[in-house]
């Protein structure tokens, strides 16, 4: 593998601080262009020093001097806002895009990127979310890839290697149930942020472990998959798998099945999207059988955990009906963490905003950014 620039928008979060480890493992293979944080300045200058980029930028711009004279002695160049986010992944030196923030925050760059012909890492799958149609489209157009981040869409892909000419029947994501499988809707009432955060098997984000607890996470990667992969609706199945081995699986046309299995560790999927089509030695701790000597599956419940189902409806309407169900989602979370509203609240609130908030069937970007505006004003007003 040539070597490669590459820069990371969201570097001070789960996914960004193992992904800069991944890129430290292999100082002969990676150049590390660019890292970026909202408002974790303190954390943004201590990597900088350490990892030595070119050019970082804090997004919160009243931190801009505190991260300027905190590397003031750095050969690095410093930025702030989210204009400079959307400029930075343009730069010649870098060849491919770690999308690594949360939210719907990753759109504009994630657009920015493709544009300059800059190949994209993915994690965050809001972006595809949101705007999967119009961000599938112009990749397409600009030749570039969309290599997935997410554990799932990575044991896709890692199925699919080989197998590109052949037609997908299925796939199947797991998903591990959260800290809430196999719950009643009574009990999940009084559930408290600090319980919901509370994931088996992955540390991850605070978003998207609120997601993993009301599966809603489970019904963006639906959407994410439909993408990245070009299915139907039908084609895609969620299947609970608590023990987090088997990170998905393909069917083919002849009913053969192929899964990817290993530790549930995301540097793995964050090194693959990064040196695909190659594979890099690692020193992670590899798989026992003895260990799990049963790896079970059960039925997903859409009934009490009701996000997985909106997310199935947000797929069959098309349109912005997925970036309405996006917005909401990330407003019921934050008003969920701060205990503004109660953990069945949150797909309460989603699906009357994805209801109520006007449809367009062939939108344009303006029409997704209109969308989100709406979606939010809306969701704040269900509280
Ligand atoms: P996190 O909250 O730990 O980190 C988010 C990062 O994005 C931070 O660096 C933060 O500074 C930055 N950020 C936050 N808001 C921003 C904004 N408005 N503008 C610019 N930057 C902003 O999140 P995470 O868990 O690392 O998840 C990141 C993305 O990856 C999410 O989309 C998530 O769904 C996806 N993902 C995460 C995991 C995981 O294991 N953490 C697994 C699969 C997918
Ligand atoms: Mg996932």
């Amino acid at each position: 593998m040539q070597k490669k620039g590459v820069a990371i928008l969201g570097s001070t979060g789960s996914i960004g601080t193992q992904a800069l480890e991944v890129i430290q493992a292999y100082p002969d293979k990676f150049d590390l262009q660019v890292i970026t944080a909202q408002s974790n300045a303190k954390l943004l200058i201590e990597q900088a020093k350490r990892f030595q980029p070119n050019t970082v930028v804090i997004g919160d711009e009243s931190k801009y001097q505190e991260v300027k004279d905190g590397l003031f002695s750095e050969d690095v160049h410093v930025y702030a806002g989210d204009q400079a986010l959307c400029q930075v992944v343009e730069f010649r030196e870098v060849d491919v895009v770690l999308t690594a923030l949360v939210g719907y925050a990753g759109l504009k760059p994630t657009l920015a990127a493709i544009e300059a012909g800059k190949d994209i890492a993915l994690a965050n799958k809001e972006t595809l979310v949101v705007a999967g149609e119009l961000v599938t489209t112009r990749a397409r157009t600009k030749g570039i890839n969309i290599y997935p981040v997410d554990s799932e869409h990575s044991a896709i892909f890692q199925c699919l290697v080989g197998e590109f000419h052949n037609p997908i029947e299925k796939i199947y994501l797991t998903a591990s149930g959260g800290p809430f499988r196999g719950w009643e809707a009574a009990a999940l009432k009084s559930v408290t942020p600090a319980q919901a955060l509370k994931h088996p098997n992955w540390s991850m984000g605070a978003k998207i472990t609120i997601d993993s607890a009301s599966m809603m996470n489970k019904g963006l990667e639906v959407i994410e998959a439909k993408w990245l992969f070009g299915l139907k609706t039908e084609q895609i199945d969620v299947i609970v798998h608590p023990q987090s081995i088997v990170h998905s699986l393909v069917q083919f046309q002849d009913g053969s099945m192929k899964a990817q299995m290993g530790l549930p560790d995301m540097k793995l999927p964050i090194q693959f999207a990064l040196t695909y089509p190659d594979r890099f030695k690692t020193e992670f701790p590899r798989f026992n059988f003895l260990d799990y000597p049963q790896l079970t599956f059960e039925k997903t419940d859409k009934t009490t955990f009701r996000n997985l189902q909106l997310a199935y409806d947000a797929l069959e309407k098309g349109g912005t009906a997925a970036c309405a169900l996006n917005a909401a989602n990330e407003i019921s979370v934050q008003l969920f963490l701060e205990e503004k509203i109660g953990f069945l609240d949150i797909a309460r609130i989603n699906e009357h905003t994805m209801i109520q908030t006007p449809f367009i069937s062939k939108p344009g970007y303006e029409d997704y950014v209109e969308t989100d505006r709406l979606a939010r004003e809306f969701a704040l007003k269900r509280k």
